[in-house]
């Protein structure tokens, strides 16, 4: 097998990422992270950017952890950042509802070394309990990770959904935080979800999720511009190496491919958080 990474030699960091431990139910949970790994390595994925949501299910829902489920997710997922700090970076996962318990985690994942904030679709995302969180995020200089969906007309079982338009009134409230809506391919019509985030410019977008729509990823660029796209791939490493692909097929300057696939991470997630790849250098 070629050592040449299939997305090419360039840095790579996928900004959404999952991982599972123990308590998530599955005998096979050591396999599926070993084999994250793997496959990252061998499309040529840097850094993982990653979350556990509580117990993914198993004890309490997913998008409404537990107290017990959030702290044990998160301590699941900082040993993980911390066993393999090479590759592995922990978000901290809150459920906004408990808003004690979520500002007493997110100042526990800072302890930790978490490099981001992974809010729990629970609570639609302009209500006024994401504004502590989001405070402590600009603060802290913590990216937000938040997911959206459009239309809005359906209730979404086990899920307080948000779309981008509520993402933008939050966004609009904390100029200074940083908010990265999830997956533009995973949540429903992507041009609404563009034209309700396109005047925000403290709102980027992760490129995750298993839609590939034609010509999805050249209005991203029309829209919000390379400088507000990051690479990720969520639950599907395929799909995020499709959209390399398509990415590539594009013709970017080659200034405006890296920012996608790292550079904007490095200036958006905090000082250091990506060793060797800072600002200036791609070691
Ligand atoms: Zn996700």
């Amino acid at each position: 097998m070629s050592s040449v990474p299939l997305a090419g030699p360039e840095p790579l960091i996928d900004v959404h990422a999952h991982f599972h431990w123990a308590g998530t139910g599955r005998a096979d949970w050591q396999h599926i992270n070993a084999r994250r790994l793997e496959a990252g390595d061998r499309i040529g994925i840097r850094v993982h950017v990653a979350s556990i949501l509580g117990t993914w299910g198993h004890r309490s829902p997913t998008y409404f952890a537990s107290r017990a489920d959030v702290r044990d997710g998160n301590d699941a997922m900082f040993a993980l950042a911390a066993a393999d700090a090479t590759r592995v970076r922990a978000y901290v996962h809150v459920n906004p509802n408990d808003e004690a318990h979520a500002h007493a985690e997110v100042r526990r994942g800072i302890a930790a070394g978490a490099i981001g904030i992974k809010v729990a679709a629970a609570r639609r995302c302009d209500d006024p309990l994401l504004d502590p969180i989001a405070v402590l995020a600009a603060e802290h200089h913590l990216p937000i990770l938040h997911h959206l969906w459009q239309h809005r007309t359906r209730h979404w079982p086990g899920q307080d959904i948000s779309d981008a338009a509520d993402y933008a009134r939050l966004a609009a409230r904390h100029p200074h935080a940083t908010f990265i809506a999830a997956h533009i391919g995973g949540g429903g019509d992507w041009q609404h979800s563009l034209a309700a985030v396109r005047d925000v410019p403290n709102i980027c977008f992760d490129l995750s999720g298993s839609g590939v729509d034609r010509g999805m990823l050249e209005r991203c660029v029309e829209m919000l511009g390379a400088e507000r796209l990051l690479w990720a791939a969520d639950l599907t490493l395929d799909t995020g190496l499709a959209k390399l692909r398509a990415l590539e097929t594009m013709r970017l300057a080659p200034a405006d491919m890296a920012a996608i696939r790292w550079r904007n991470a490095v200036r958006i997630f905090p000082r250091g958080a990506f060793g060797a790849l800072t600002h200036g250098a791609a070691a």
